[in-house]
């Protein structure tokens, strides 16, 4: 079930207004499946449009019921709740001074404007795919990015449960046994502006939203104009690996003014990726590159993003390169390789 992403518009959506007419935000307190208004009435299916901690705009209201457009959905999703409903589900929320919406879910303030973003996201994804089509490019170059583009866009999850699943236990049909585990707070997939959410499953079994899920890995999450930024690392990276032909370089530099020379390397090991080892028979395109954080504590972000190879990834083994380091030190010292005075100052050159 999808998790309102980001994508082209249903042709059968018709109350699409402007974002920031009204000027009035609201935020979820509970996630609840939604379903969304098309011309014929409303969809046929519910999805995750209500998601807790997720601010939502409010596009009109009326004395029965209001029209909001979440921000984890496309622009043009929209869904009504009667004045009751609202009432239970909803938290009216103001943007600062600066027009920053301050949220209890999000690890820092969201200006307005990220909801407009959502659409510059999306925009660009539809030009970098058309353009990665073209014939110029070659077969190695579009399924680079073909096989590539999605997981920069997305965030990943785990299993969640179905709707049907969700629906069968609110309703009471499903009868969980002792110990057994029943849903996921995290998305399988959703955009990367959903909450980060970092609890324990007994953590999520009490929260109000449960056992819908709540939100996405806090290594996974960024806010749309961040998201802006790191694609373009992300691709401008692939396009300086060792080998990538200059024709198409220059092609795509030309196209995009993000495209630069760069000096781009696997941070672990210091190698720069080789773009003619894609398609090796050795290494298969799954396990030849994956993006890479230098801090799995901190979120997808520009700085923190790179194209890695997916063993140095393992060695890595969701530590920071600080943490890395900092072992790699212990071991020196432990085995004589440096001695005491060697390993205070090192110890201290790291966590500068
Ligand atoms: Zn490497």
């Amino acid at each position: 079930m999808s998790g309102g992403r980001i994508g082209k518009p249903a042709q059968q959506i018709i109350t699409f207004t402007m974002a920031n007419q009204t000027g009035l935000y609201c935020v979820a307190n509970q996630t609840v499946p939604k379903y969304y208004n098309t011309k014929k009435g409303l969809s046929k299916n519910p999805e995750w449009l209500c998601i807790e901690g997720v601010p939502c705009i409010i596009i009109s209201n009326d004395e029965t019921k209001y029209t909001l457009n979440s921000f984890t959905s496309s622009v043009y999703r929209e869904f009504d709740v009667n004045v009751d409903e609202f009432n239970t589900l909803f938290t009216p929320i103001e943007p600062d001074a600066n027009n920053l919406l301050h949220l209890e879910k999000y690890p820092y303030p969201i200006n307005c404007n990220e909801f407009e973003y959502r659409t510059k996201v999306n925009d660009f994804e539809t030009i970098l795919k058309k353009v990665f089509r073209e014939k110029v490019i070659s077969e190695t170059t579009r399924k680079i990015f073909e096989d590539k583009i999605f997981q920069i866009i997305q965030a990943q999850g785990s299993q969640y449960i179905t709707m049907k699943d969700y629906f069968s236990f609110i309703n009471g049909e499903k009868k969980l046994s002792k110990h057994e585990r029943f849903g996921h707070e995290i998305f399988n997939r959703n955009c990367r502006w959903c909450p980060p959410i970092d609890i324990t499953y007994d953590e999520f079994v009490e929260t109000k939203s449960y056992p819908a899920p709540l939100g996405i890995r806090p290594k996974d999450f960024c806010l749309p104009s961040e998201l802006m930024e790191t694609i373009k690392e992300l691709i401008n990276q692939i396009l300086n690996f060792d080998n990538f032909p200059s024709d198409e370089f220059n092609y795509l530099k030309e196209k995009f003014p993000f495209v630069q020379k760069i000096n781009t390397f696997c941070k672990y090991c210091g190698e720069c990726l080789d773009y003619q080892e894609y398609n090796s028979e050795y290494k298969s395109s799954t396990n030849f590159m994956e993006i890479c954080h230098r801090d799995p504590n901190v979120n997808f972000i520009k700085t923190n993003m790179y194209w890695g190879h997916c063993d140095c990834n393992r060695k890595q083994g969701g530590y920071s390169e600080k943490s890395v380091m900092l072992d790699g030190v212990k071991l020196m010292f432990l085995n004589g390789v440096i001695n005491d005075d060697e390993y205070k100052l090192l110890i201290s050159k790291i966590n500068l």
